[in-house]
């Protein structure tokens, strides 16, 4: 499936929705490490990948491919003899730059404890350090979790928002433990239920019955996501702790703090892919009576965010 790169392409209808393409390009640890690359310094060349990462010439292969399939990056040749490609981001590609900076800027703040360091970014306008900080694009007002209303849209439902298979990048062999440098995000959206489970948290659910009902899921992949999200101190347990039905769930200030994370990729997936019955999920700013949509700014100068205004800083 080749996407033109420059417009939003058209979804089938009653397939999988924008949620479900979104998360199938953005779940995936490799193709961030290409995609944040490309975004911040530039990289375009196979070899130049090669050398900024520990990656296998059949895993980048495999990337770039799913890349251009999905439209976010555009084969040019640059030589004929051999054949070889730059790969430049499309317009679709370079409006994922809220998604690298808010995953980057979560890790940072959250995920302490792994070996590879994140790189902070610098915002060039005021040329300090910053992390994102949430608004709205129609007030240009921050945000938080509990100011944004969140519905189900014409194409929106648990099923049509779970990537289908060729939409994700299974990994194999010794490359299925990840890359490791973004393994709590990958652990949050890195498969279909641990999506699904914290979309249905920042909808409301709080106890067992309702992560089950609301997904459709097996009790055994509810009961495993759960432990893991309180291993990760996404959500805590309050209640009878032996009897898990009868706990109830409720998102940490860690789990809150992802959800510029999921909007970024909600707004990416919506903007860029349409399906004929409508959007995936409708948002609201909560008491406005206005629909909300991300806006990103800068925590130090509260300036407006944009792709072209942020860089990666030397690590500190
Ligand atoms: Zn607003
Ligand atoms: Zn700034």
């Amino acid at each position: 499936m080749i996407h033109p790169p420059d417009r939003p392409s058209a979804l089938g209808a009653g397939g999988a929705n924008a949620i479900a393409f979104a998360i199938g390009v953005v779940a995936d640890e490799w193709t961030l490490l290409i995609l944040r690359h490309a975004l911040q310094r530039d990289v375009l060349r196979f070899q130049d990948w090669q050398e900024l990462l520990p990656i296998s010439s059949a895993v980048l292969t495999s990337r770039l491919r799913h890349l251009c399939e999905a439209g976010v990056l555009v084969p040019q040749e640059y030589d004929d003899r051999p054949r070889r490609f730059e790969y430049h981001l499309s317009p679709r590609g370079a409006a994922l730059w809220p998604v690298l900076a808010t995953i980057g800027a979560w890790e940072l703040a959250w995920a302490t404890d792994h070996g590879e360091r994140v790189t902070p970014l610098r915002h060039r306008d005021c040329g300090r350090h910053f992390e994102p900080v949430p608004a709205c694009r129609t007030c240009a007002e921050p945000v938080t979790q509990r100011e944004i209303t969140a519905a189900f849209g014409p194409s929106g439902s648990w099923p049509r928002s779970a990537p289908n298979t060729t939409m994700r990048r299974r990994s194999s062999g010794s490359t299925s433990l990840g890359a490791g440098f973004f393994p709590q995000s990958r652990a949050l959206i890195g498969n279909r239920w641990s999506a699904a489970m914290l979309g249905a948290a920042y909808l409301g659910a709080h106890r067992f019955s309702e992560f089950q009902r609301r997904l459709g899921a097996p009790a055994t992949v509810v009961a495993d996501r759960l432990r893991t999200f309180r291993d990760l101190g996404v959500l805590t347990a309050s209640g009878s702790a032996d009897r898990s039905n009868r706990s109830t769930y409720r998102l940490t200030d860690k789990g809150r703090a992802f959800l510029p994370v999921v909007m970024s990729a909600i707004d990416w997936g919506q903007r860029w892919f349409l399906a004929p019955e409508g959007p995936a999920v409708v948002l609201g700013h909560r008491g406005t009576g206005h629909e909300y949509a991300l806006l990103l700014l800068c925590s130090e100068c509260r300036a407006p965010l944009s792709g072209r205004s942020i860089e990666a800083a030397a690590s500190v």
